[in-house]
């Protein structure tokens, strides 16, 4: 039997918990894992002296493959966003947000099972910003507004939108890949060409071009505002959703919202070689070192990396045993309750055990 290294990054506030409770899942499903723990946030800043140790990257690196718990980036402390550095050191270009309804998880929308490609290193993410009233923004400002016919005022604060042929015909190709490789039947692109010409209309353009190379998979697009106020009214007549980074932001949490919200949602941040694989949510400090912090998010993201890795079978074994625990509503935590009784409610550790059970056949 084939046994994958996996780098363990626990995170902190809830991270712990919830990557345990993975952990003991993921080791449950049949498939063989070496885990090798790693350090990143404000604990690897203590032992390392960097929030984002070069012994982390490197083991991810080497192993091809991570599964990552929440860290807290505090703000205002110029402590650089781990998850920030992850992506951009890595190579991580493709953000995966699967959103699916469950029985017995609270939510508007039924039968919702949509898939979002967020392109994660270009657009206005890119980080090429010029703060008002700087001389350097002047300078900026004075260059652009020599060579166009539409006037940015002096005092402005500018962001650059940044979109490459390389960066969209990648994260296009993966949404149609992913759609293939999963039985997915349509990709839709999200863009706001009519109105960004020139960085959104290259977008749109490639998304077009890519399309024509895969004939057995359907292919629309949609303008980001439209595309919300549809997955408002029809998202049945959706799949897969491919976007730049700012609109796959914000629709892929909309999107997570029409499921039940952060506690059910994984996601996978995928590049050329390597994978890290997470929760959307954060550490929630307040829950931190209770038990009571719902697993489930991060224990569907070790499902992606089962996927990932190839080991389809344990990954949907895994997906049914969290849907059957959710659906019969016994072993959950308290978020996953209609009443929210905490003292009604599974720890953590108690809904990975029920989730276990009905791995090994005892549920
Ligand atoms: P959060 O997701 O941590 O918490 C928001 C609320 O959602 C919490 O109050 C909590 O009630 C609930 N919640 C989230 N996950 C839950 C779970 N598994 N079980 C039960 N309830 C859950 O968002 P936040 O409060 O904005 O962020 C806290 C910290 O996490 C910040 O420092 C932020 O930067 C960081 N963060 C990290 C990541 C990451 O590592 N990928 C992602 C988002 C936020």
């Amino acid at each position: 039997m084939s046994q994958y290294r996996v780098t363990l990054i626990p995170g902190d506030g809830i991270g712990p918990e919830v990557t345990e409770a993975t952990r003991r899942v993921l080791d449950a499903s049949g498939v063989c894992f070496a885990w090798e723990p790693r350090d990143a946030g404000m604990a690897a800043a203590d032992l390392h002296g960097d929030v984002l140790p070069e012994v982390t990257l490197a083991s991810i690196r080497e192993t091809g493959v991570g599964l990552k718990g929440p860290i807290t980036t505090p703000i205002g402390t110029g402590f650089r966003s781990v998850n920030v550095g992850l992506r951009h050191s890595l190579g991580l270009y493709a953000n995966l947000r699967p959103a699916r309804t469950m029985k017995g998880v609270q939510s508007t929308f039924d039968d919702i099972d949509l898939v979002v490609v967020r392109e994660n290193m270009e657009d206005l993410y890119a980080g090429v910003e010029f703060d008002a009233g700087l001389p350097e923004t002047g300078e900026v400002i004075s260059f652009l507004n020599e060579r166009s016919s539409r006037q940015i005022a002096p005092g402005a604060a500018v962001s650059i939108k940044m979109i490459t042929p390389e960066g969209s015909r990648r994260i296009v190709e993966y949404a149609f890949d992913y759609a293939r490789a999963n039985g997915r039947k349509k990709v839709t692109a999200v863009h706001k060409a009519n109105i960004m010409k020139f960085s959104d209309g290259l977008f749109l353009r490639v998304a077009q071009e890519v399309a024509a190379n895969y004939p057995d998979v359907e292919f629309n697009d949609r303008i980001v505002d439209n595309m919300c106020m549809q997955l408002m009214q029809k998202p049945d007549e959706y799949d897969v959703l491919v976007m730049p980074n700012l609109y796959g932001d914000i629709i892929s949490d909309l999107v997570a919202g029409m499921v039940g919200g952060l506690g059910v949602a994984p996601s996978g941040n995928i590049g050329p070689d390597v994978a890290v694989f997470e929760p959307i949510h954060g550490s929630a400090p307040s829950h931190a070192g209770k038990n009571e912090a719902n697993p489930t998010a991060m224990i569907l993201s070790g499902a992606l990396m089962l996927r990932h890795l190839g080991e389809r079978t344990a990954a949907a074994r895994v997906e049914r045993a969290v849907a059957e625990v959710i659906a019969d509503g016994q072993r959950v935590t308290y978020d996953l309750r209609a009443d929210r009784d905490p003292s009604k409610a599974a720890g953590t550790s108690d809904m990975a055990d029920a989730i276990i059970e009905r791995l090994v056949g005892k549920g």
